[in-house]
């Protein structure tokens, strides 16, 4: 889907977050961009969505172009949903922007509610939800316009455990059933082993890709039971250890 071939991004301020960063991105792949806090990995997700520009470097898509907008979905830790209007009217959102009307939308906006595991929710407000289920109405309006690629930027870090535990395997269910290509960002080794096919490890600032770990995780009820998971867990946490070193 993807190539990004030695990407380096300096901001004005004279912060460099990226140097020499690259990465292959496989139509369908789960990668987790893993690496501690100021490494890079938003910035880095900014650029694949095309909300910044590379000072160095190249991003190579396969179809000759960038996606579209409504191809590309964007989860951030925030929820940052419409706070005076209902579940649906938030995910509506991205069609209003398109022009498409609210009666014209209903039966998408209906799927992916009940997708998530939202129906009969579709009233609420956002302070009438709890954080996972706000979480829950901000992936389906990234999902609601039937994006071939998913960008999620630690979406469950201010999630109690619990909860988080949920969602993360409710996203791992929709990315079977959807197919589309998602990038997460974690700063968590058991966040990323649970859900990744590839672990990609990036430095400390300035950000480069310093290892791509691919999973066996067997993706099941009890992945977190799995000797493959634990073994993971380990293998990333060694290579962290080393680049720290
Ligand atoms: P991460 O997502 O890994 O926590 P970021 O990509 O958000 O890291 O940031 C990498 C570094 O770049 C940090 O030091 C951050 O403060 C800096 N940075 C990010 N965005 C900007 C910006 N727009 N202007 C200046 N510095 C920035």
């Amino acid at each position: 889907m993807l190539t990004i071939s030695s990407v380096g991004r300096r901001f004005p301020t004279g912060t460099e977050a990226l140097r020499d960063a690259s990465l292959r991105l496989n139509a369908g792949d789960f990668v987790a961009l893993l690496g501690p806090s100021g490494c890079g990995k938003s910035t880095l997700l900014r650029l694949i969505a095309g909300l910044d520009r590379p000072d160095s470097g190249t991003l190579t898509w396969d179809a000759g172009q960038p996606p579209a907008p409504g191809e590309v979905g964007y989860v951030f830790q925030d929820a940052t949903l419409l706070p005076w209007a209902s579940t649906a009217d938030n995910v509506w959102l991205p069609l209003r922007l398109r022009g498409i009307s609210r009666d014209q939308a209903e039966p998408a906006i209906a799927a992916v509610l009940a997708r998530v595991g939202l129906k009969g929710f579709e009233s609420s407000r956002p302070r009438q939800l709890s954080g996972g289920m706000r979480m829950r109405v901000s992936i389906a309006r990234a999902l609601v316009t039937k994006p071939r690629l998913l960008l999620m930027d630690e979406p469950f870090a201010a999630l109690d455990e619990f909860t988080r535990h949920k969602l993360q395997a409710d996203l791992l269910a929709l990315h079977a059933s959807i197919g589309c290509t998602v990038v997460f960002v974690t700063h968590s080794i058991y966040e990323a082993a649970f859900l990744a096919r590839r672990v990609v490890l990036m430095t400390p600032r300035p950000g480069r890709i310093a290892r791509e770990m691919d999973s066996s995780v067997s993706h099941s009820a009890d992945t977190r039971l799995d000797p493959a998971y634990a073994a993971l867990v380990a293998e990333i946490s060694q290579a962290m250890e080393a680049e720290l070193r």
